[in-house]
């Protein structure tokens, strides 16, 4: 497919407002996508590579700027994108105004754009900027990506941009994907009527997916004109919408076991295009590839007790998330909860499970720092090890770390996503008699609590709470978890912004403005782009702390005026405080009394931030 075919569709799914109306013209991208299918499927929610894929971009703002500022021609500089930047306030609307704009002598994307880009080139030079490596490497990558902006149109360039940066944002989120799979491929054989009968439906009211693509197709040939696209994407669909036909709930739990297994929505539309249902239920989990992890809410004792009809009870371990995935014939391998692979990073947990397990298995679990004793050490110490790229020996000898596993998701061949907790974890206590969460089921709400003041005197977090009827929903936060934590609770707040210090600390961030998500789902892999400001941190940062976060933080900032820096949304603090108060003066409607800043989640991003919702809650109590 043309590229611009795909970013007109994409800005045209982008001005629809229907949810089933996306629906339909992203199941007719998918039904028109040919060879490019399990590259669109990712494209459309900003993803260049499955989640699982280790291969990442990894092009900041900065980058990104002085490589369309080079496209734009001689009298554009990096610093004029940034500029518009501040004034738009979005990257795609920068790029594709560029050339509207009359300020450079030559034509920044062409002869009026449209060149020959292809999907496939547009891939192709994915690759080779994820690829690009070592000293030199940010060079390459923005050669690669000025080669992209050369050769894209205005309709182009804004896709580009915003793919590029990770910025979708045309509002599709998994759950549209899932229907839009089931609808274009899986929809023959059972599809449940929506909207036609409701409107009376006049003869030809129905359109097929094909013609629903003509009209997606209307959205604009090459459009040089930002505005005229606007229009005709809104008549897209809004009429489609009361036509189309929502697939079957069969259809789309047959798409949503597979997403969930393999993580992939590009191969998850391709298998249904190709192989229907009959092949959807051949994916299968792989030892060797992350699925997402499921996600715990904040609940007390009393929720879990009244919800259910018994409450398996855990520790709740302060360490860092780790999917351990083992094939004795081949490699351990160890993800975090970004399943970003870090095997490296705590090889005696490889050498714990490698040692005592002889058949392939996905477990789920904690990893965990412990002094001498084997005493749990606090969060702190957990971040000298995960993740770490360099020194690991020596790291290794000053903080020591354990493996707590608590879940079982893959057991010699077989897929236990979809068996009940109680049969997981018999299968994972089969598997080791060691390095497993402590765990049992009860009916009695004071046992929980005993259970809970022994685990906080031994220095854990808190307690688990876990439906024992409930499958492992992969990737989402729902409320068959848990999580009690009795003290004073701290907020993962994503960083928005900042202030420069004065005198002395002038080089360095002072204040950093903090906010918490307002998502769009409770669905963690979510487009949640929103963030509402609850906070300004500039308490219980060290100096040494201050240079290492500006260092960091330099290189995801948006826009600056004045003392003011703006970030994009990269790094989640935690951060502690008196109490939660309304207050009209951020737009969350809340102020933290006191915050003070604990430290980075270098575990968590953003969307894995705390939400608004759970400020309300903390407020109300
Ligand atoms: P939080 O990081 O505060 O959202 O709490 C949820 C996290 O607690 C999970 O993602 C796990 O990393 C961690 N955790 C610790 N112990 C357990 C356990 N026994 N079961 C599930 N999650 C646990």
């Amino acid at each position: 497919m043309e590229f611009a075919a795909f970013a007109d569709r994409a800005r045209a799914i982008e001005e629809t407002d229907a949810d089933l109306a996306v629906v339909a013209a992203v199941a007719d991208l998918f039904a028109a996508a040919d060879d490019d299918l399990e590259t669109l499927a990712r494209f459309v929610q900003g993803r260049a590579f499955p989640a699982w894929d280790d291969r990442k971009l990894d092009v900041g703002p900065s980058l990104c700027h002085e490589a369309l500022a080079r496209a734009a021609g001689p009298n554009v500089t990096a610093g004029d994108v940034e500029d518009r930047l501040a004034d738009v306030g979005e990257i795609g609307a920068v790029a594709a105004s560029l050339d509207l704009d009359g300020q450079q002598g030559l034509s920044a994307f062409g002869a009026g754009g449209g060149d020959d880009l292809t999907v496939a080139d547009v891939h192709e030079a994915f690759v080779a900027i994820a690829t690009a490596t070592g000293s030199g490497s940010a060079g390459a990558k923005e050669d690669h990506l000025f080669g992209l902006f050369n050769r894209a149109s205005p309709a182009e360039a804004r896709f580009v941009a915003r793919l590029v940066l990770g910025e979708m944002r045309i509002g599709v989120g998994d759950g549209t994907v899932r229907d839009a799979i089931a609808a274009a491929f899986l929809a023959d054989d059972d599809r449940v009527e929506t909207g036609a009968e409701t409107e009376g439906d006049d003869e030809g009211a129905q359109l097929t997916l094909s013609e629903l693509g003509e009209s997606a197709d209307g959205a604009g040939e090459v459009e040089e004109d930002v505005e005229a696209v606007d229009e005709d994407a809104e008549a897209v669909d809004e009429d489609a919408a009361e036509v189309f036909e929502r697939p079957s709930a069969d259809a789309v739990a047959a798409v949503e076991r597979a997403l969930q297994v393999s993580n992939d929505a590009g191969r998850v539309a391709t298998v249904a295009r190709d192989a229907g249902r009959d092949g959807l239920s051949d994916v299968h989990l792989e030892v060797g590839r992350p699925v997402g992890a499921m996600l715990a809410q904040a609940g007390t004792i009393t929720d879990a007790v009244e919800a259910w009809d018994a409450v398996a009870v855990e520790t709740k371990y302060d360490g860092a998330r780790v999917q351990v995935h083992h094939d004795p014939d081949g490699d351990t391998r160890l993800f975090s909860r970004n399943m970003e692979d870090v095997t490296d990073a705590l090889p005696e947990l490889v050498e714990f499970v490698a040692d005592r397990v002889d058949i392939p298995v996905v477990l789920d679990g904690e990893a965990l720092a412990v002094d001498d004793d084997g005493d749990p050490l606090p969060f702190q110490r957990v971040l000298e090890r995960f993740r770490r790229k360099h020194d690991v020996a020596r790291a290794r000898e000053s903080v020591a770390m354990e493996l707590r596993a608590f879940d079982c998701l893959h057991h010699d061949g077989e897929d236990l996503l979809d068996a009940p907790f109680t049969e997981r974890q018999a299968r994972l206590e089969a598997v080791l008699s060691e390095g497993v969460s402590e765990s049992f089921v009860t009916t009695d709400a004071d046992e929980i609590g005993e259970f809970e003041a022994t685990v906080l005197d031994a220095g854990h977090e808190g307690i688990m709470l876990k439906d024992p009827e409930s499958t492992y929903s992969a990737g989402k936060r729902g409320k068959e978890w848990l999580k009690r934590k009795p003290d004073v609770e701290t907020l993962d707040v994503v960083v928005t912004g900042a202030e420069w210090g004065e005198g002395r600390r002038a080089n360095v961030f002072g204040t950093f403005e903090v906010g918490v998500r307002v998502p769009e789902s409770t669905n963690a892999s979510a487009d949640a782009s929103e963030y509402a400001t609850v906070g300004k941190v500039a308490t219980g940062i060290t100096d040494a702390e201050l240079d290492a976060l500006t260092e960091r933080l330099r290189e995801h900032v948006a826009t600056e005026d004045g003392q003011t820096v703006r970030f994009e949304p990269a790094v989640v603090f935690e951060v502690g405080y008196e109490e939660i108060q309304a207050s009209p003066t951020y737009d969350s409607g809340y102020a933290l009394r006191f915050p003070r800043y604990v430290a980075v989640r270098e575990d968590k991003a953003p969307a894995d931030a705390d939400s608004l919702e759970r400020v309300d809650r903390l407020a109300e109590n």
